[in-house]
């Protein structure tokens, strides 16, 4: 994954969706944005404390660099889940799914770009090159526990026709185990899901093990069909890498969200 530039959004390239050509997509990072300390500066999350015109004119910032606009911006409100939207078709009103609760947006539609907030969990991009699908996914623990990879794999089968050993991945920068220690309760809830994916959290002390979401949604798309190939992971750990990412552990819960988005051109 490279550092690009669009305007005046930094952010990571995955190469191998760049390589098929029909989309703009890549995970932000902190600079250049209109925010202040401590949503220094590309803050794109409106769940935070920071100014509401502050988190428009960044989202305005993300949208008008790859053409879309503001008006054609996606992203709905996040809730852990695994729920996910569907955008089929054209819409008069792409701004109203804001309100939406769930933590995915699937579209075959053109120029329409969708977004999902994150600052530590996993941001999640899908491609088929072939359906011209795409998928943006939120995957913290519980998304991740829930599996929500396969779900949006599934989906893209179900409606769109899709060939999973054709879809591309983008796992986007996360907090790592070298920073995420969890506790029992989220054990348990990867434990209850079944799939075997607690083997991506290692005992780290009493009661304590430190969990790497990236690998575990890694091998769930493995697991659905994706091929090794296919898949291309950020190599960042958020919490360690303060002058590109956000991290709402690191930071205290006082901080501001990186977008991973996706637009079909
Ligand atoms: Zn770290």
């Amino acid at each position: 994954m490279k550092q690009s530039k669009a305007d005046k959004i930094h952010y990571l390239e995955p190469e191998l969706f760049t390589a098929s050509g029909i989309s703009s997509h890549g995970f932000t990072t902190r600079h250049e944005g209109v925010s202040r300390p401590p949503y220094n500066s590309l803050n794109l999350g409106t769940t935070t404390l920071d100014a509401a015109h502050n988190v428009e004119g960044n989202r305005h910032l993300l949208a008008n660099a790859f053409g879309g606009g503001p008006e054609r911006f996606v992203a709905v409100t996040q809730v852990h889940g695994v729920d996910l939207l569907v955008i089929d078709t054209p819409n008069p009103d792409y701004l109203h799914f804001q309100r939406l609760t769930c933590d995915g947006i699937i579209t075959n539609q053109p120029e329409v770009m969708i977004a999902v907030s994150v600052a530590d969990c996993v941001p999640l991009l899908l491609l088929d090159p072939e359906k011209r699908v795409v998928a943006a996914l939120h995957a913290g623990w519980k998304g991740t526990a829930g599996n929500i990879s396969a779900k949006g794999v599934a989906a893209m089968v179900e409606l769109f026709g899709s060939d999973p050993s054709r879809i591309l991945a983008a796992v986007g920068p996360a907090i790592s185990p070298c920073c995420y220690e969890v506790d029992l309760p989220v054990l348990e809830a990867f434990r209850s899901q079944g799939g075997g994916y607690e083997r991506f959290a290692e005992p780290s002390g009493e009661g304590k093990w430190r969990l790497d979401m990236s690998a575990a949604n890694v091998a769930q798309l493995r697991d659905a069909g994706l091929g090794e190939e296919n898949i291309e992971v950020a190599p960042h750990c958020v919490s360690c890498t303060s002058e590109l990412f956000f991290s709402h552990r690191r930071d205290n819960g006082v901080t501001g969200r990186q977008m991973g988005f996706i637009m079909l051109k």
